[in-house]
């Protein structure tokens, strides 16, 4: 008699979702357990009134990873998403008032870059042949590839490839090679927040990021990111993947070398062949796993910083704001120093406006118009006073100076609600641990390749990992990367269902072996 391997996988943010597509589609009988009422996690959606928010992702990078998922699962990206390329990426907002909208048109760069430091053009071209380089060998020989031994990581190869992506050098630092005026050094360093690092800390292999969101572009998928969600579970599902929500998981079991089963809140005992937690990786050690002197050691690596967000209805459409809009603190470096060293807020914070009915009307109701507002700020803790309360108050009345500063006055009077997130929420909400919304490990250069947590438990065989506190990292692409990893892993160590071989079908483009984590 024929039976099917099992598979639980805890949670349904969007690595758990490809893995159990994955794995669904190779012959596993698959449980996701997701704590929330609906999948997505930190890629989730909020509805009210007619207006809809993204709560986390806005930014559509790297089409070509989400493509592999689609391909790879016998779907074709475009059956499912219907993507714009935007262009201008964003509107970078000045404090005296100076903006820029990087594009990938060139001459209209030419023109804006000129206007703010002579003979800048000419560095920007510099800094995206570095960039470039940095794309290429990052994804080729450091987030495609797997590590199987800690030499390999510090073999004299990779210690050269560490030189070539300057990885020791402060990405602040080298963006003076290309441009001197601050503004164009913020431009072209900013986009490290989205690693959740500061650009005084982060190596400057990440001009990466500039490059590949004017090279590959940003995209918009219509009816917003969450469509990415809704189209990767609707196909796990189609491959007999099943869902359930409002499931906590309390307690991973394990029995000798093996995880046996999960604990869920309500005391119920589930079982499965092999286990995958989604959930963030310290979080797990910590509250799911007996051993709690790796959660110790996870504890003392470095966070990424987090979020205060705000989702706003409004009764009024704000011409001046474009779909992407970055304001820029006048003291940049301090902008960083407050969230990384202080663990507070900014008096002057930067932030983002992500206003999605420019592009997707169906975003608010007619006339209407839908904001998210993400403001940086620290993760949980090492603080002596982190009044939430206070800093969320803070950083309302900072984004509202300075919309009002180009023209937005009268926002609060037509404010129809207001929903709001502080580290807390991120923590509560989807058991980030400190808080830490964009990791929650961070990707400096010890903590990424194989000094990243592994997608597979050291001692519980049968126990892997999925998401963007395992390698390679945090980020939709990244994090889609992670299920593919996970799942051609399980494939190749737990085996594929013999009924499945004939539509096994996930391209095993590198090897799938990898470290564990202990
Ligand atoms: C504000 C913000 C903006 C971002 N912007 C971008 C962007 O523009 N572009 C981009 O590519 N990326 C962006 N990111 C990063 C991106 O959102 C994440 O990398 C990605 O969503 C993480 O997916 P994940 O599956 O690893 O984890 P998660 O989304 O955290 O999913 C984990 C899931 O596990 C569930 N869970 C936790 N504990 C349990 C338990 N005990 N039992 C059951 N379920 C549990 C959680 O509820 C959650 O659903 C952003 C992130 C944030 C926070």
């Amino acid at each position: 008699m024929y039976s099917r391997q099992t598979a639980l996988i805890i949670g349904a943010g969007l690595s758990g979702i490809a893995t159990a597509a994955h794995l669904a589609r190779n012959g596993y009988q698959v449980t996701v357990l997701e704590k929330n009422p609906a999948p997505g996690g930190r890629c989730s959606q909020l509805n009210r009134d007619g207006h809809r928010f993204d709560i986390g992702p806005t930014l559509f990078l790297i089409p070509e990873v989400f493509a592999e998922t689609y391909a790879a699962l016998g779907e074709r990206m475009e059956d499912h998403l219907d993507l714009r390329r935007i262009d201008p990426t964003y509107q970078f907002h000045f404090d005296n008032g100076t903006r820029l909208a990087l594009t990938a048109d060139m001459n209209a760069m030419q023109s804006q870059l000129e206007a703010i430091e002579p003979g800048s053009f000419g560095g920007l071209l510099r800094y995206l042949v570095e960039g470039h380089q940095h794309y290429q060998l990052a994804v080729q020989r450091l987030a495609g590839r797997n590590f199987y031994r800690l030499l390999d990581y510090f073999s004299p190869q990779n210690l050269l490839l560490l030189f070539k992506l300057k990885g020791l050098i402060k990405h602040y630092d080298n963006i003076g090679n290309y441009f001197q005026h601050p503004y164009l050094k913020a431009a072209f360093t900013f986009q490290d927040m989205y690693l959740g690092l500061s650009p005084y800390d982060a190596p400057a292999t990440y001009s990466l990021l500039q490059y590949t969101e004017l090279a590959d572009g940003v995209w918009f998928p219509m009816g917003g990111m969450y469509r990415v969600v809704e189209s990767l579970v609707w196909i796990a599902q189609a491959h007999g993947a099943r869902f359930v929500y409002n499931t906590p998981v309390k307690q991973i079991e394990v029995d000798g070398r093996r995880a046996s089963g999960v604990i869920l809140q309500d005391g119920s005992h589930l079982s499965a062949d092999v286990i995958v937690a989604n959930a963030d990786l310290p979080y797990v050690y910590r509250h799911l796993l007996p051993n709690k002197a790796k959660a110790d050691r996870l504890e003392r690596m470095k966070y990424t910083c987090s979020a205060i967000m705000f989702y706003w209805g409004v009764d009024k459409v704000y011409a001046q704001l474009e779909l992407h809009n970055l304001f820029v603190a006048g003291d940049y470096r301090a902008s960083f120093d407050r969230v990384f060293k202080d663990y507070s807020l900014p008096d002057e914070p930067n932030f983002y406006v992500h206003a999605p009915a420019r592009t997707d009307p169906s975003a608010a109701p007619s006339g209407q118009d839908t904001l998210m507002i993400l403001v940086p700020v620290s993760r949980l803790g090492d603080a002596a006073a982190q009044d939430w309360k206070a800093l969320q108050s803070r950083a309302r009345s900072a984004v509202l100076r300075r919309l009002a500063d180009m023209g937005v006055t009268d926002l609060e009077e037509h404010l129809k609600f207001e929903v709001s997130y502080t580290p807390r929420t991120w923590q509560s909400m989807y058991n980030l641990a400190k808080g830490a919304a964009f990791g929650s490990i961070n990707h400096n250069f010890l903590q990424v390749g194989y000094l990243r947590p592994k997608n597979r438990h050291r001692r519980y065989r049968n126990l892997y990992f999925a998401g963007g506190s395992t390698h390679p990292g945090n980020g939709l692409p990244l994090v889609l990367t992670s299920a593919r990893l996970t799942a051609e892993r399980i494939l190749k160590e737990v085996g594929v269902p013999q009924m499945s071989r004939a539509f096994t079908s996930i391209p095993l483009r590198i090897a799938t072996e990898y470290g564990d984590s202990e």
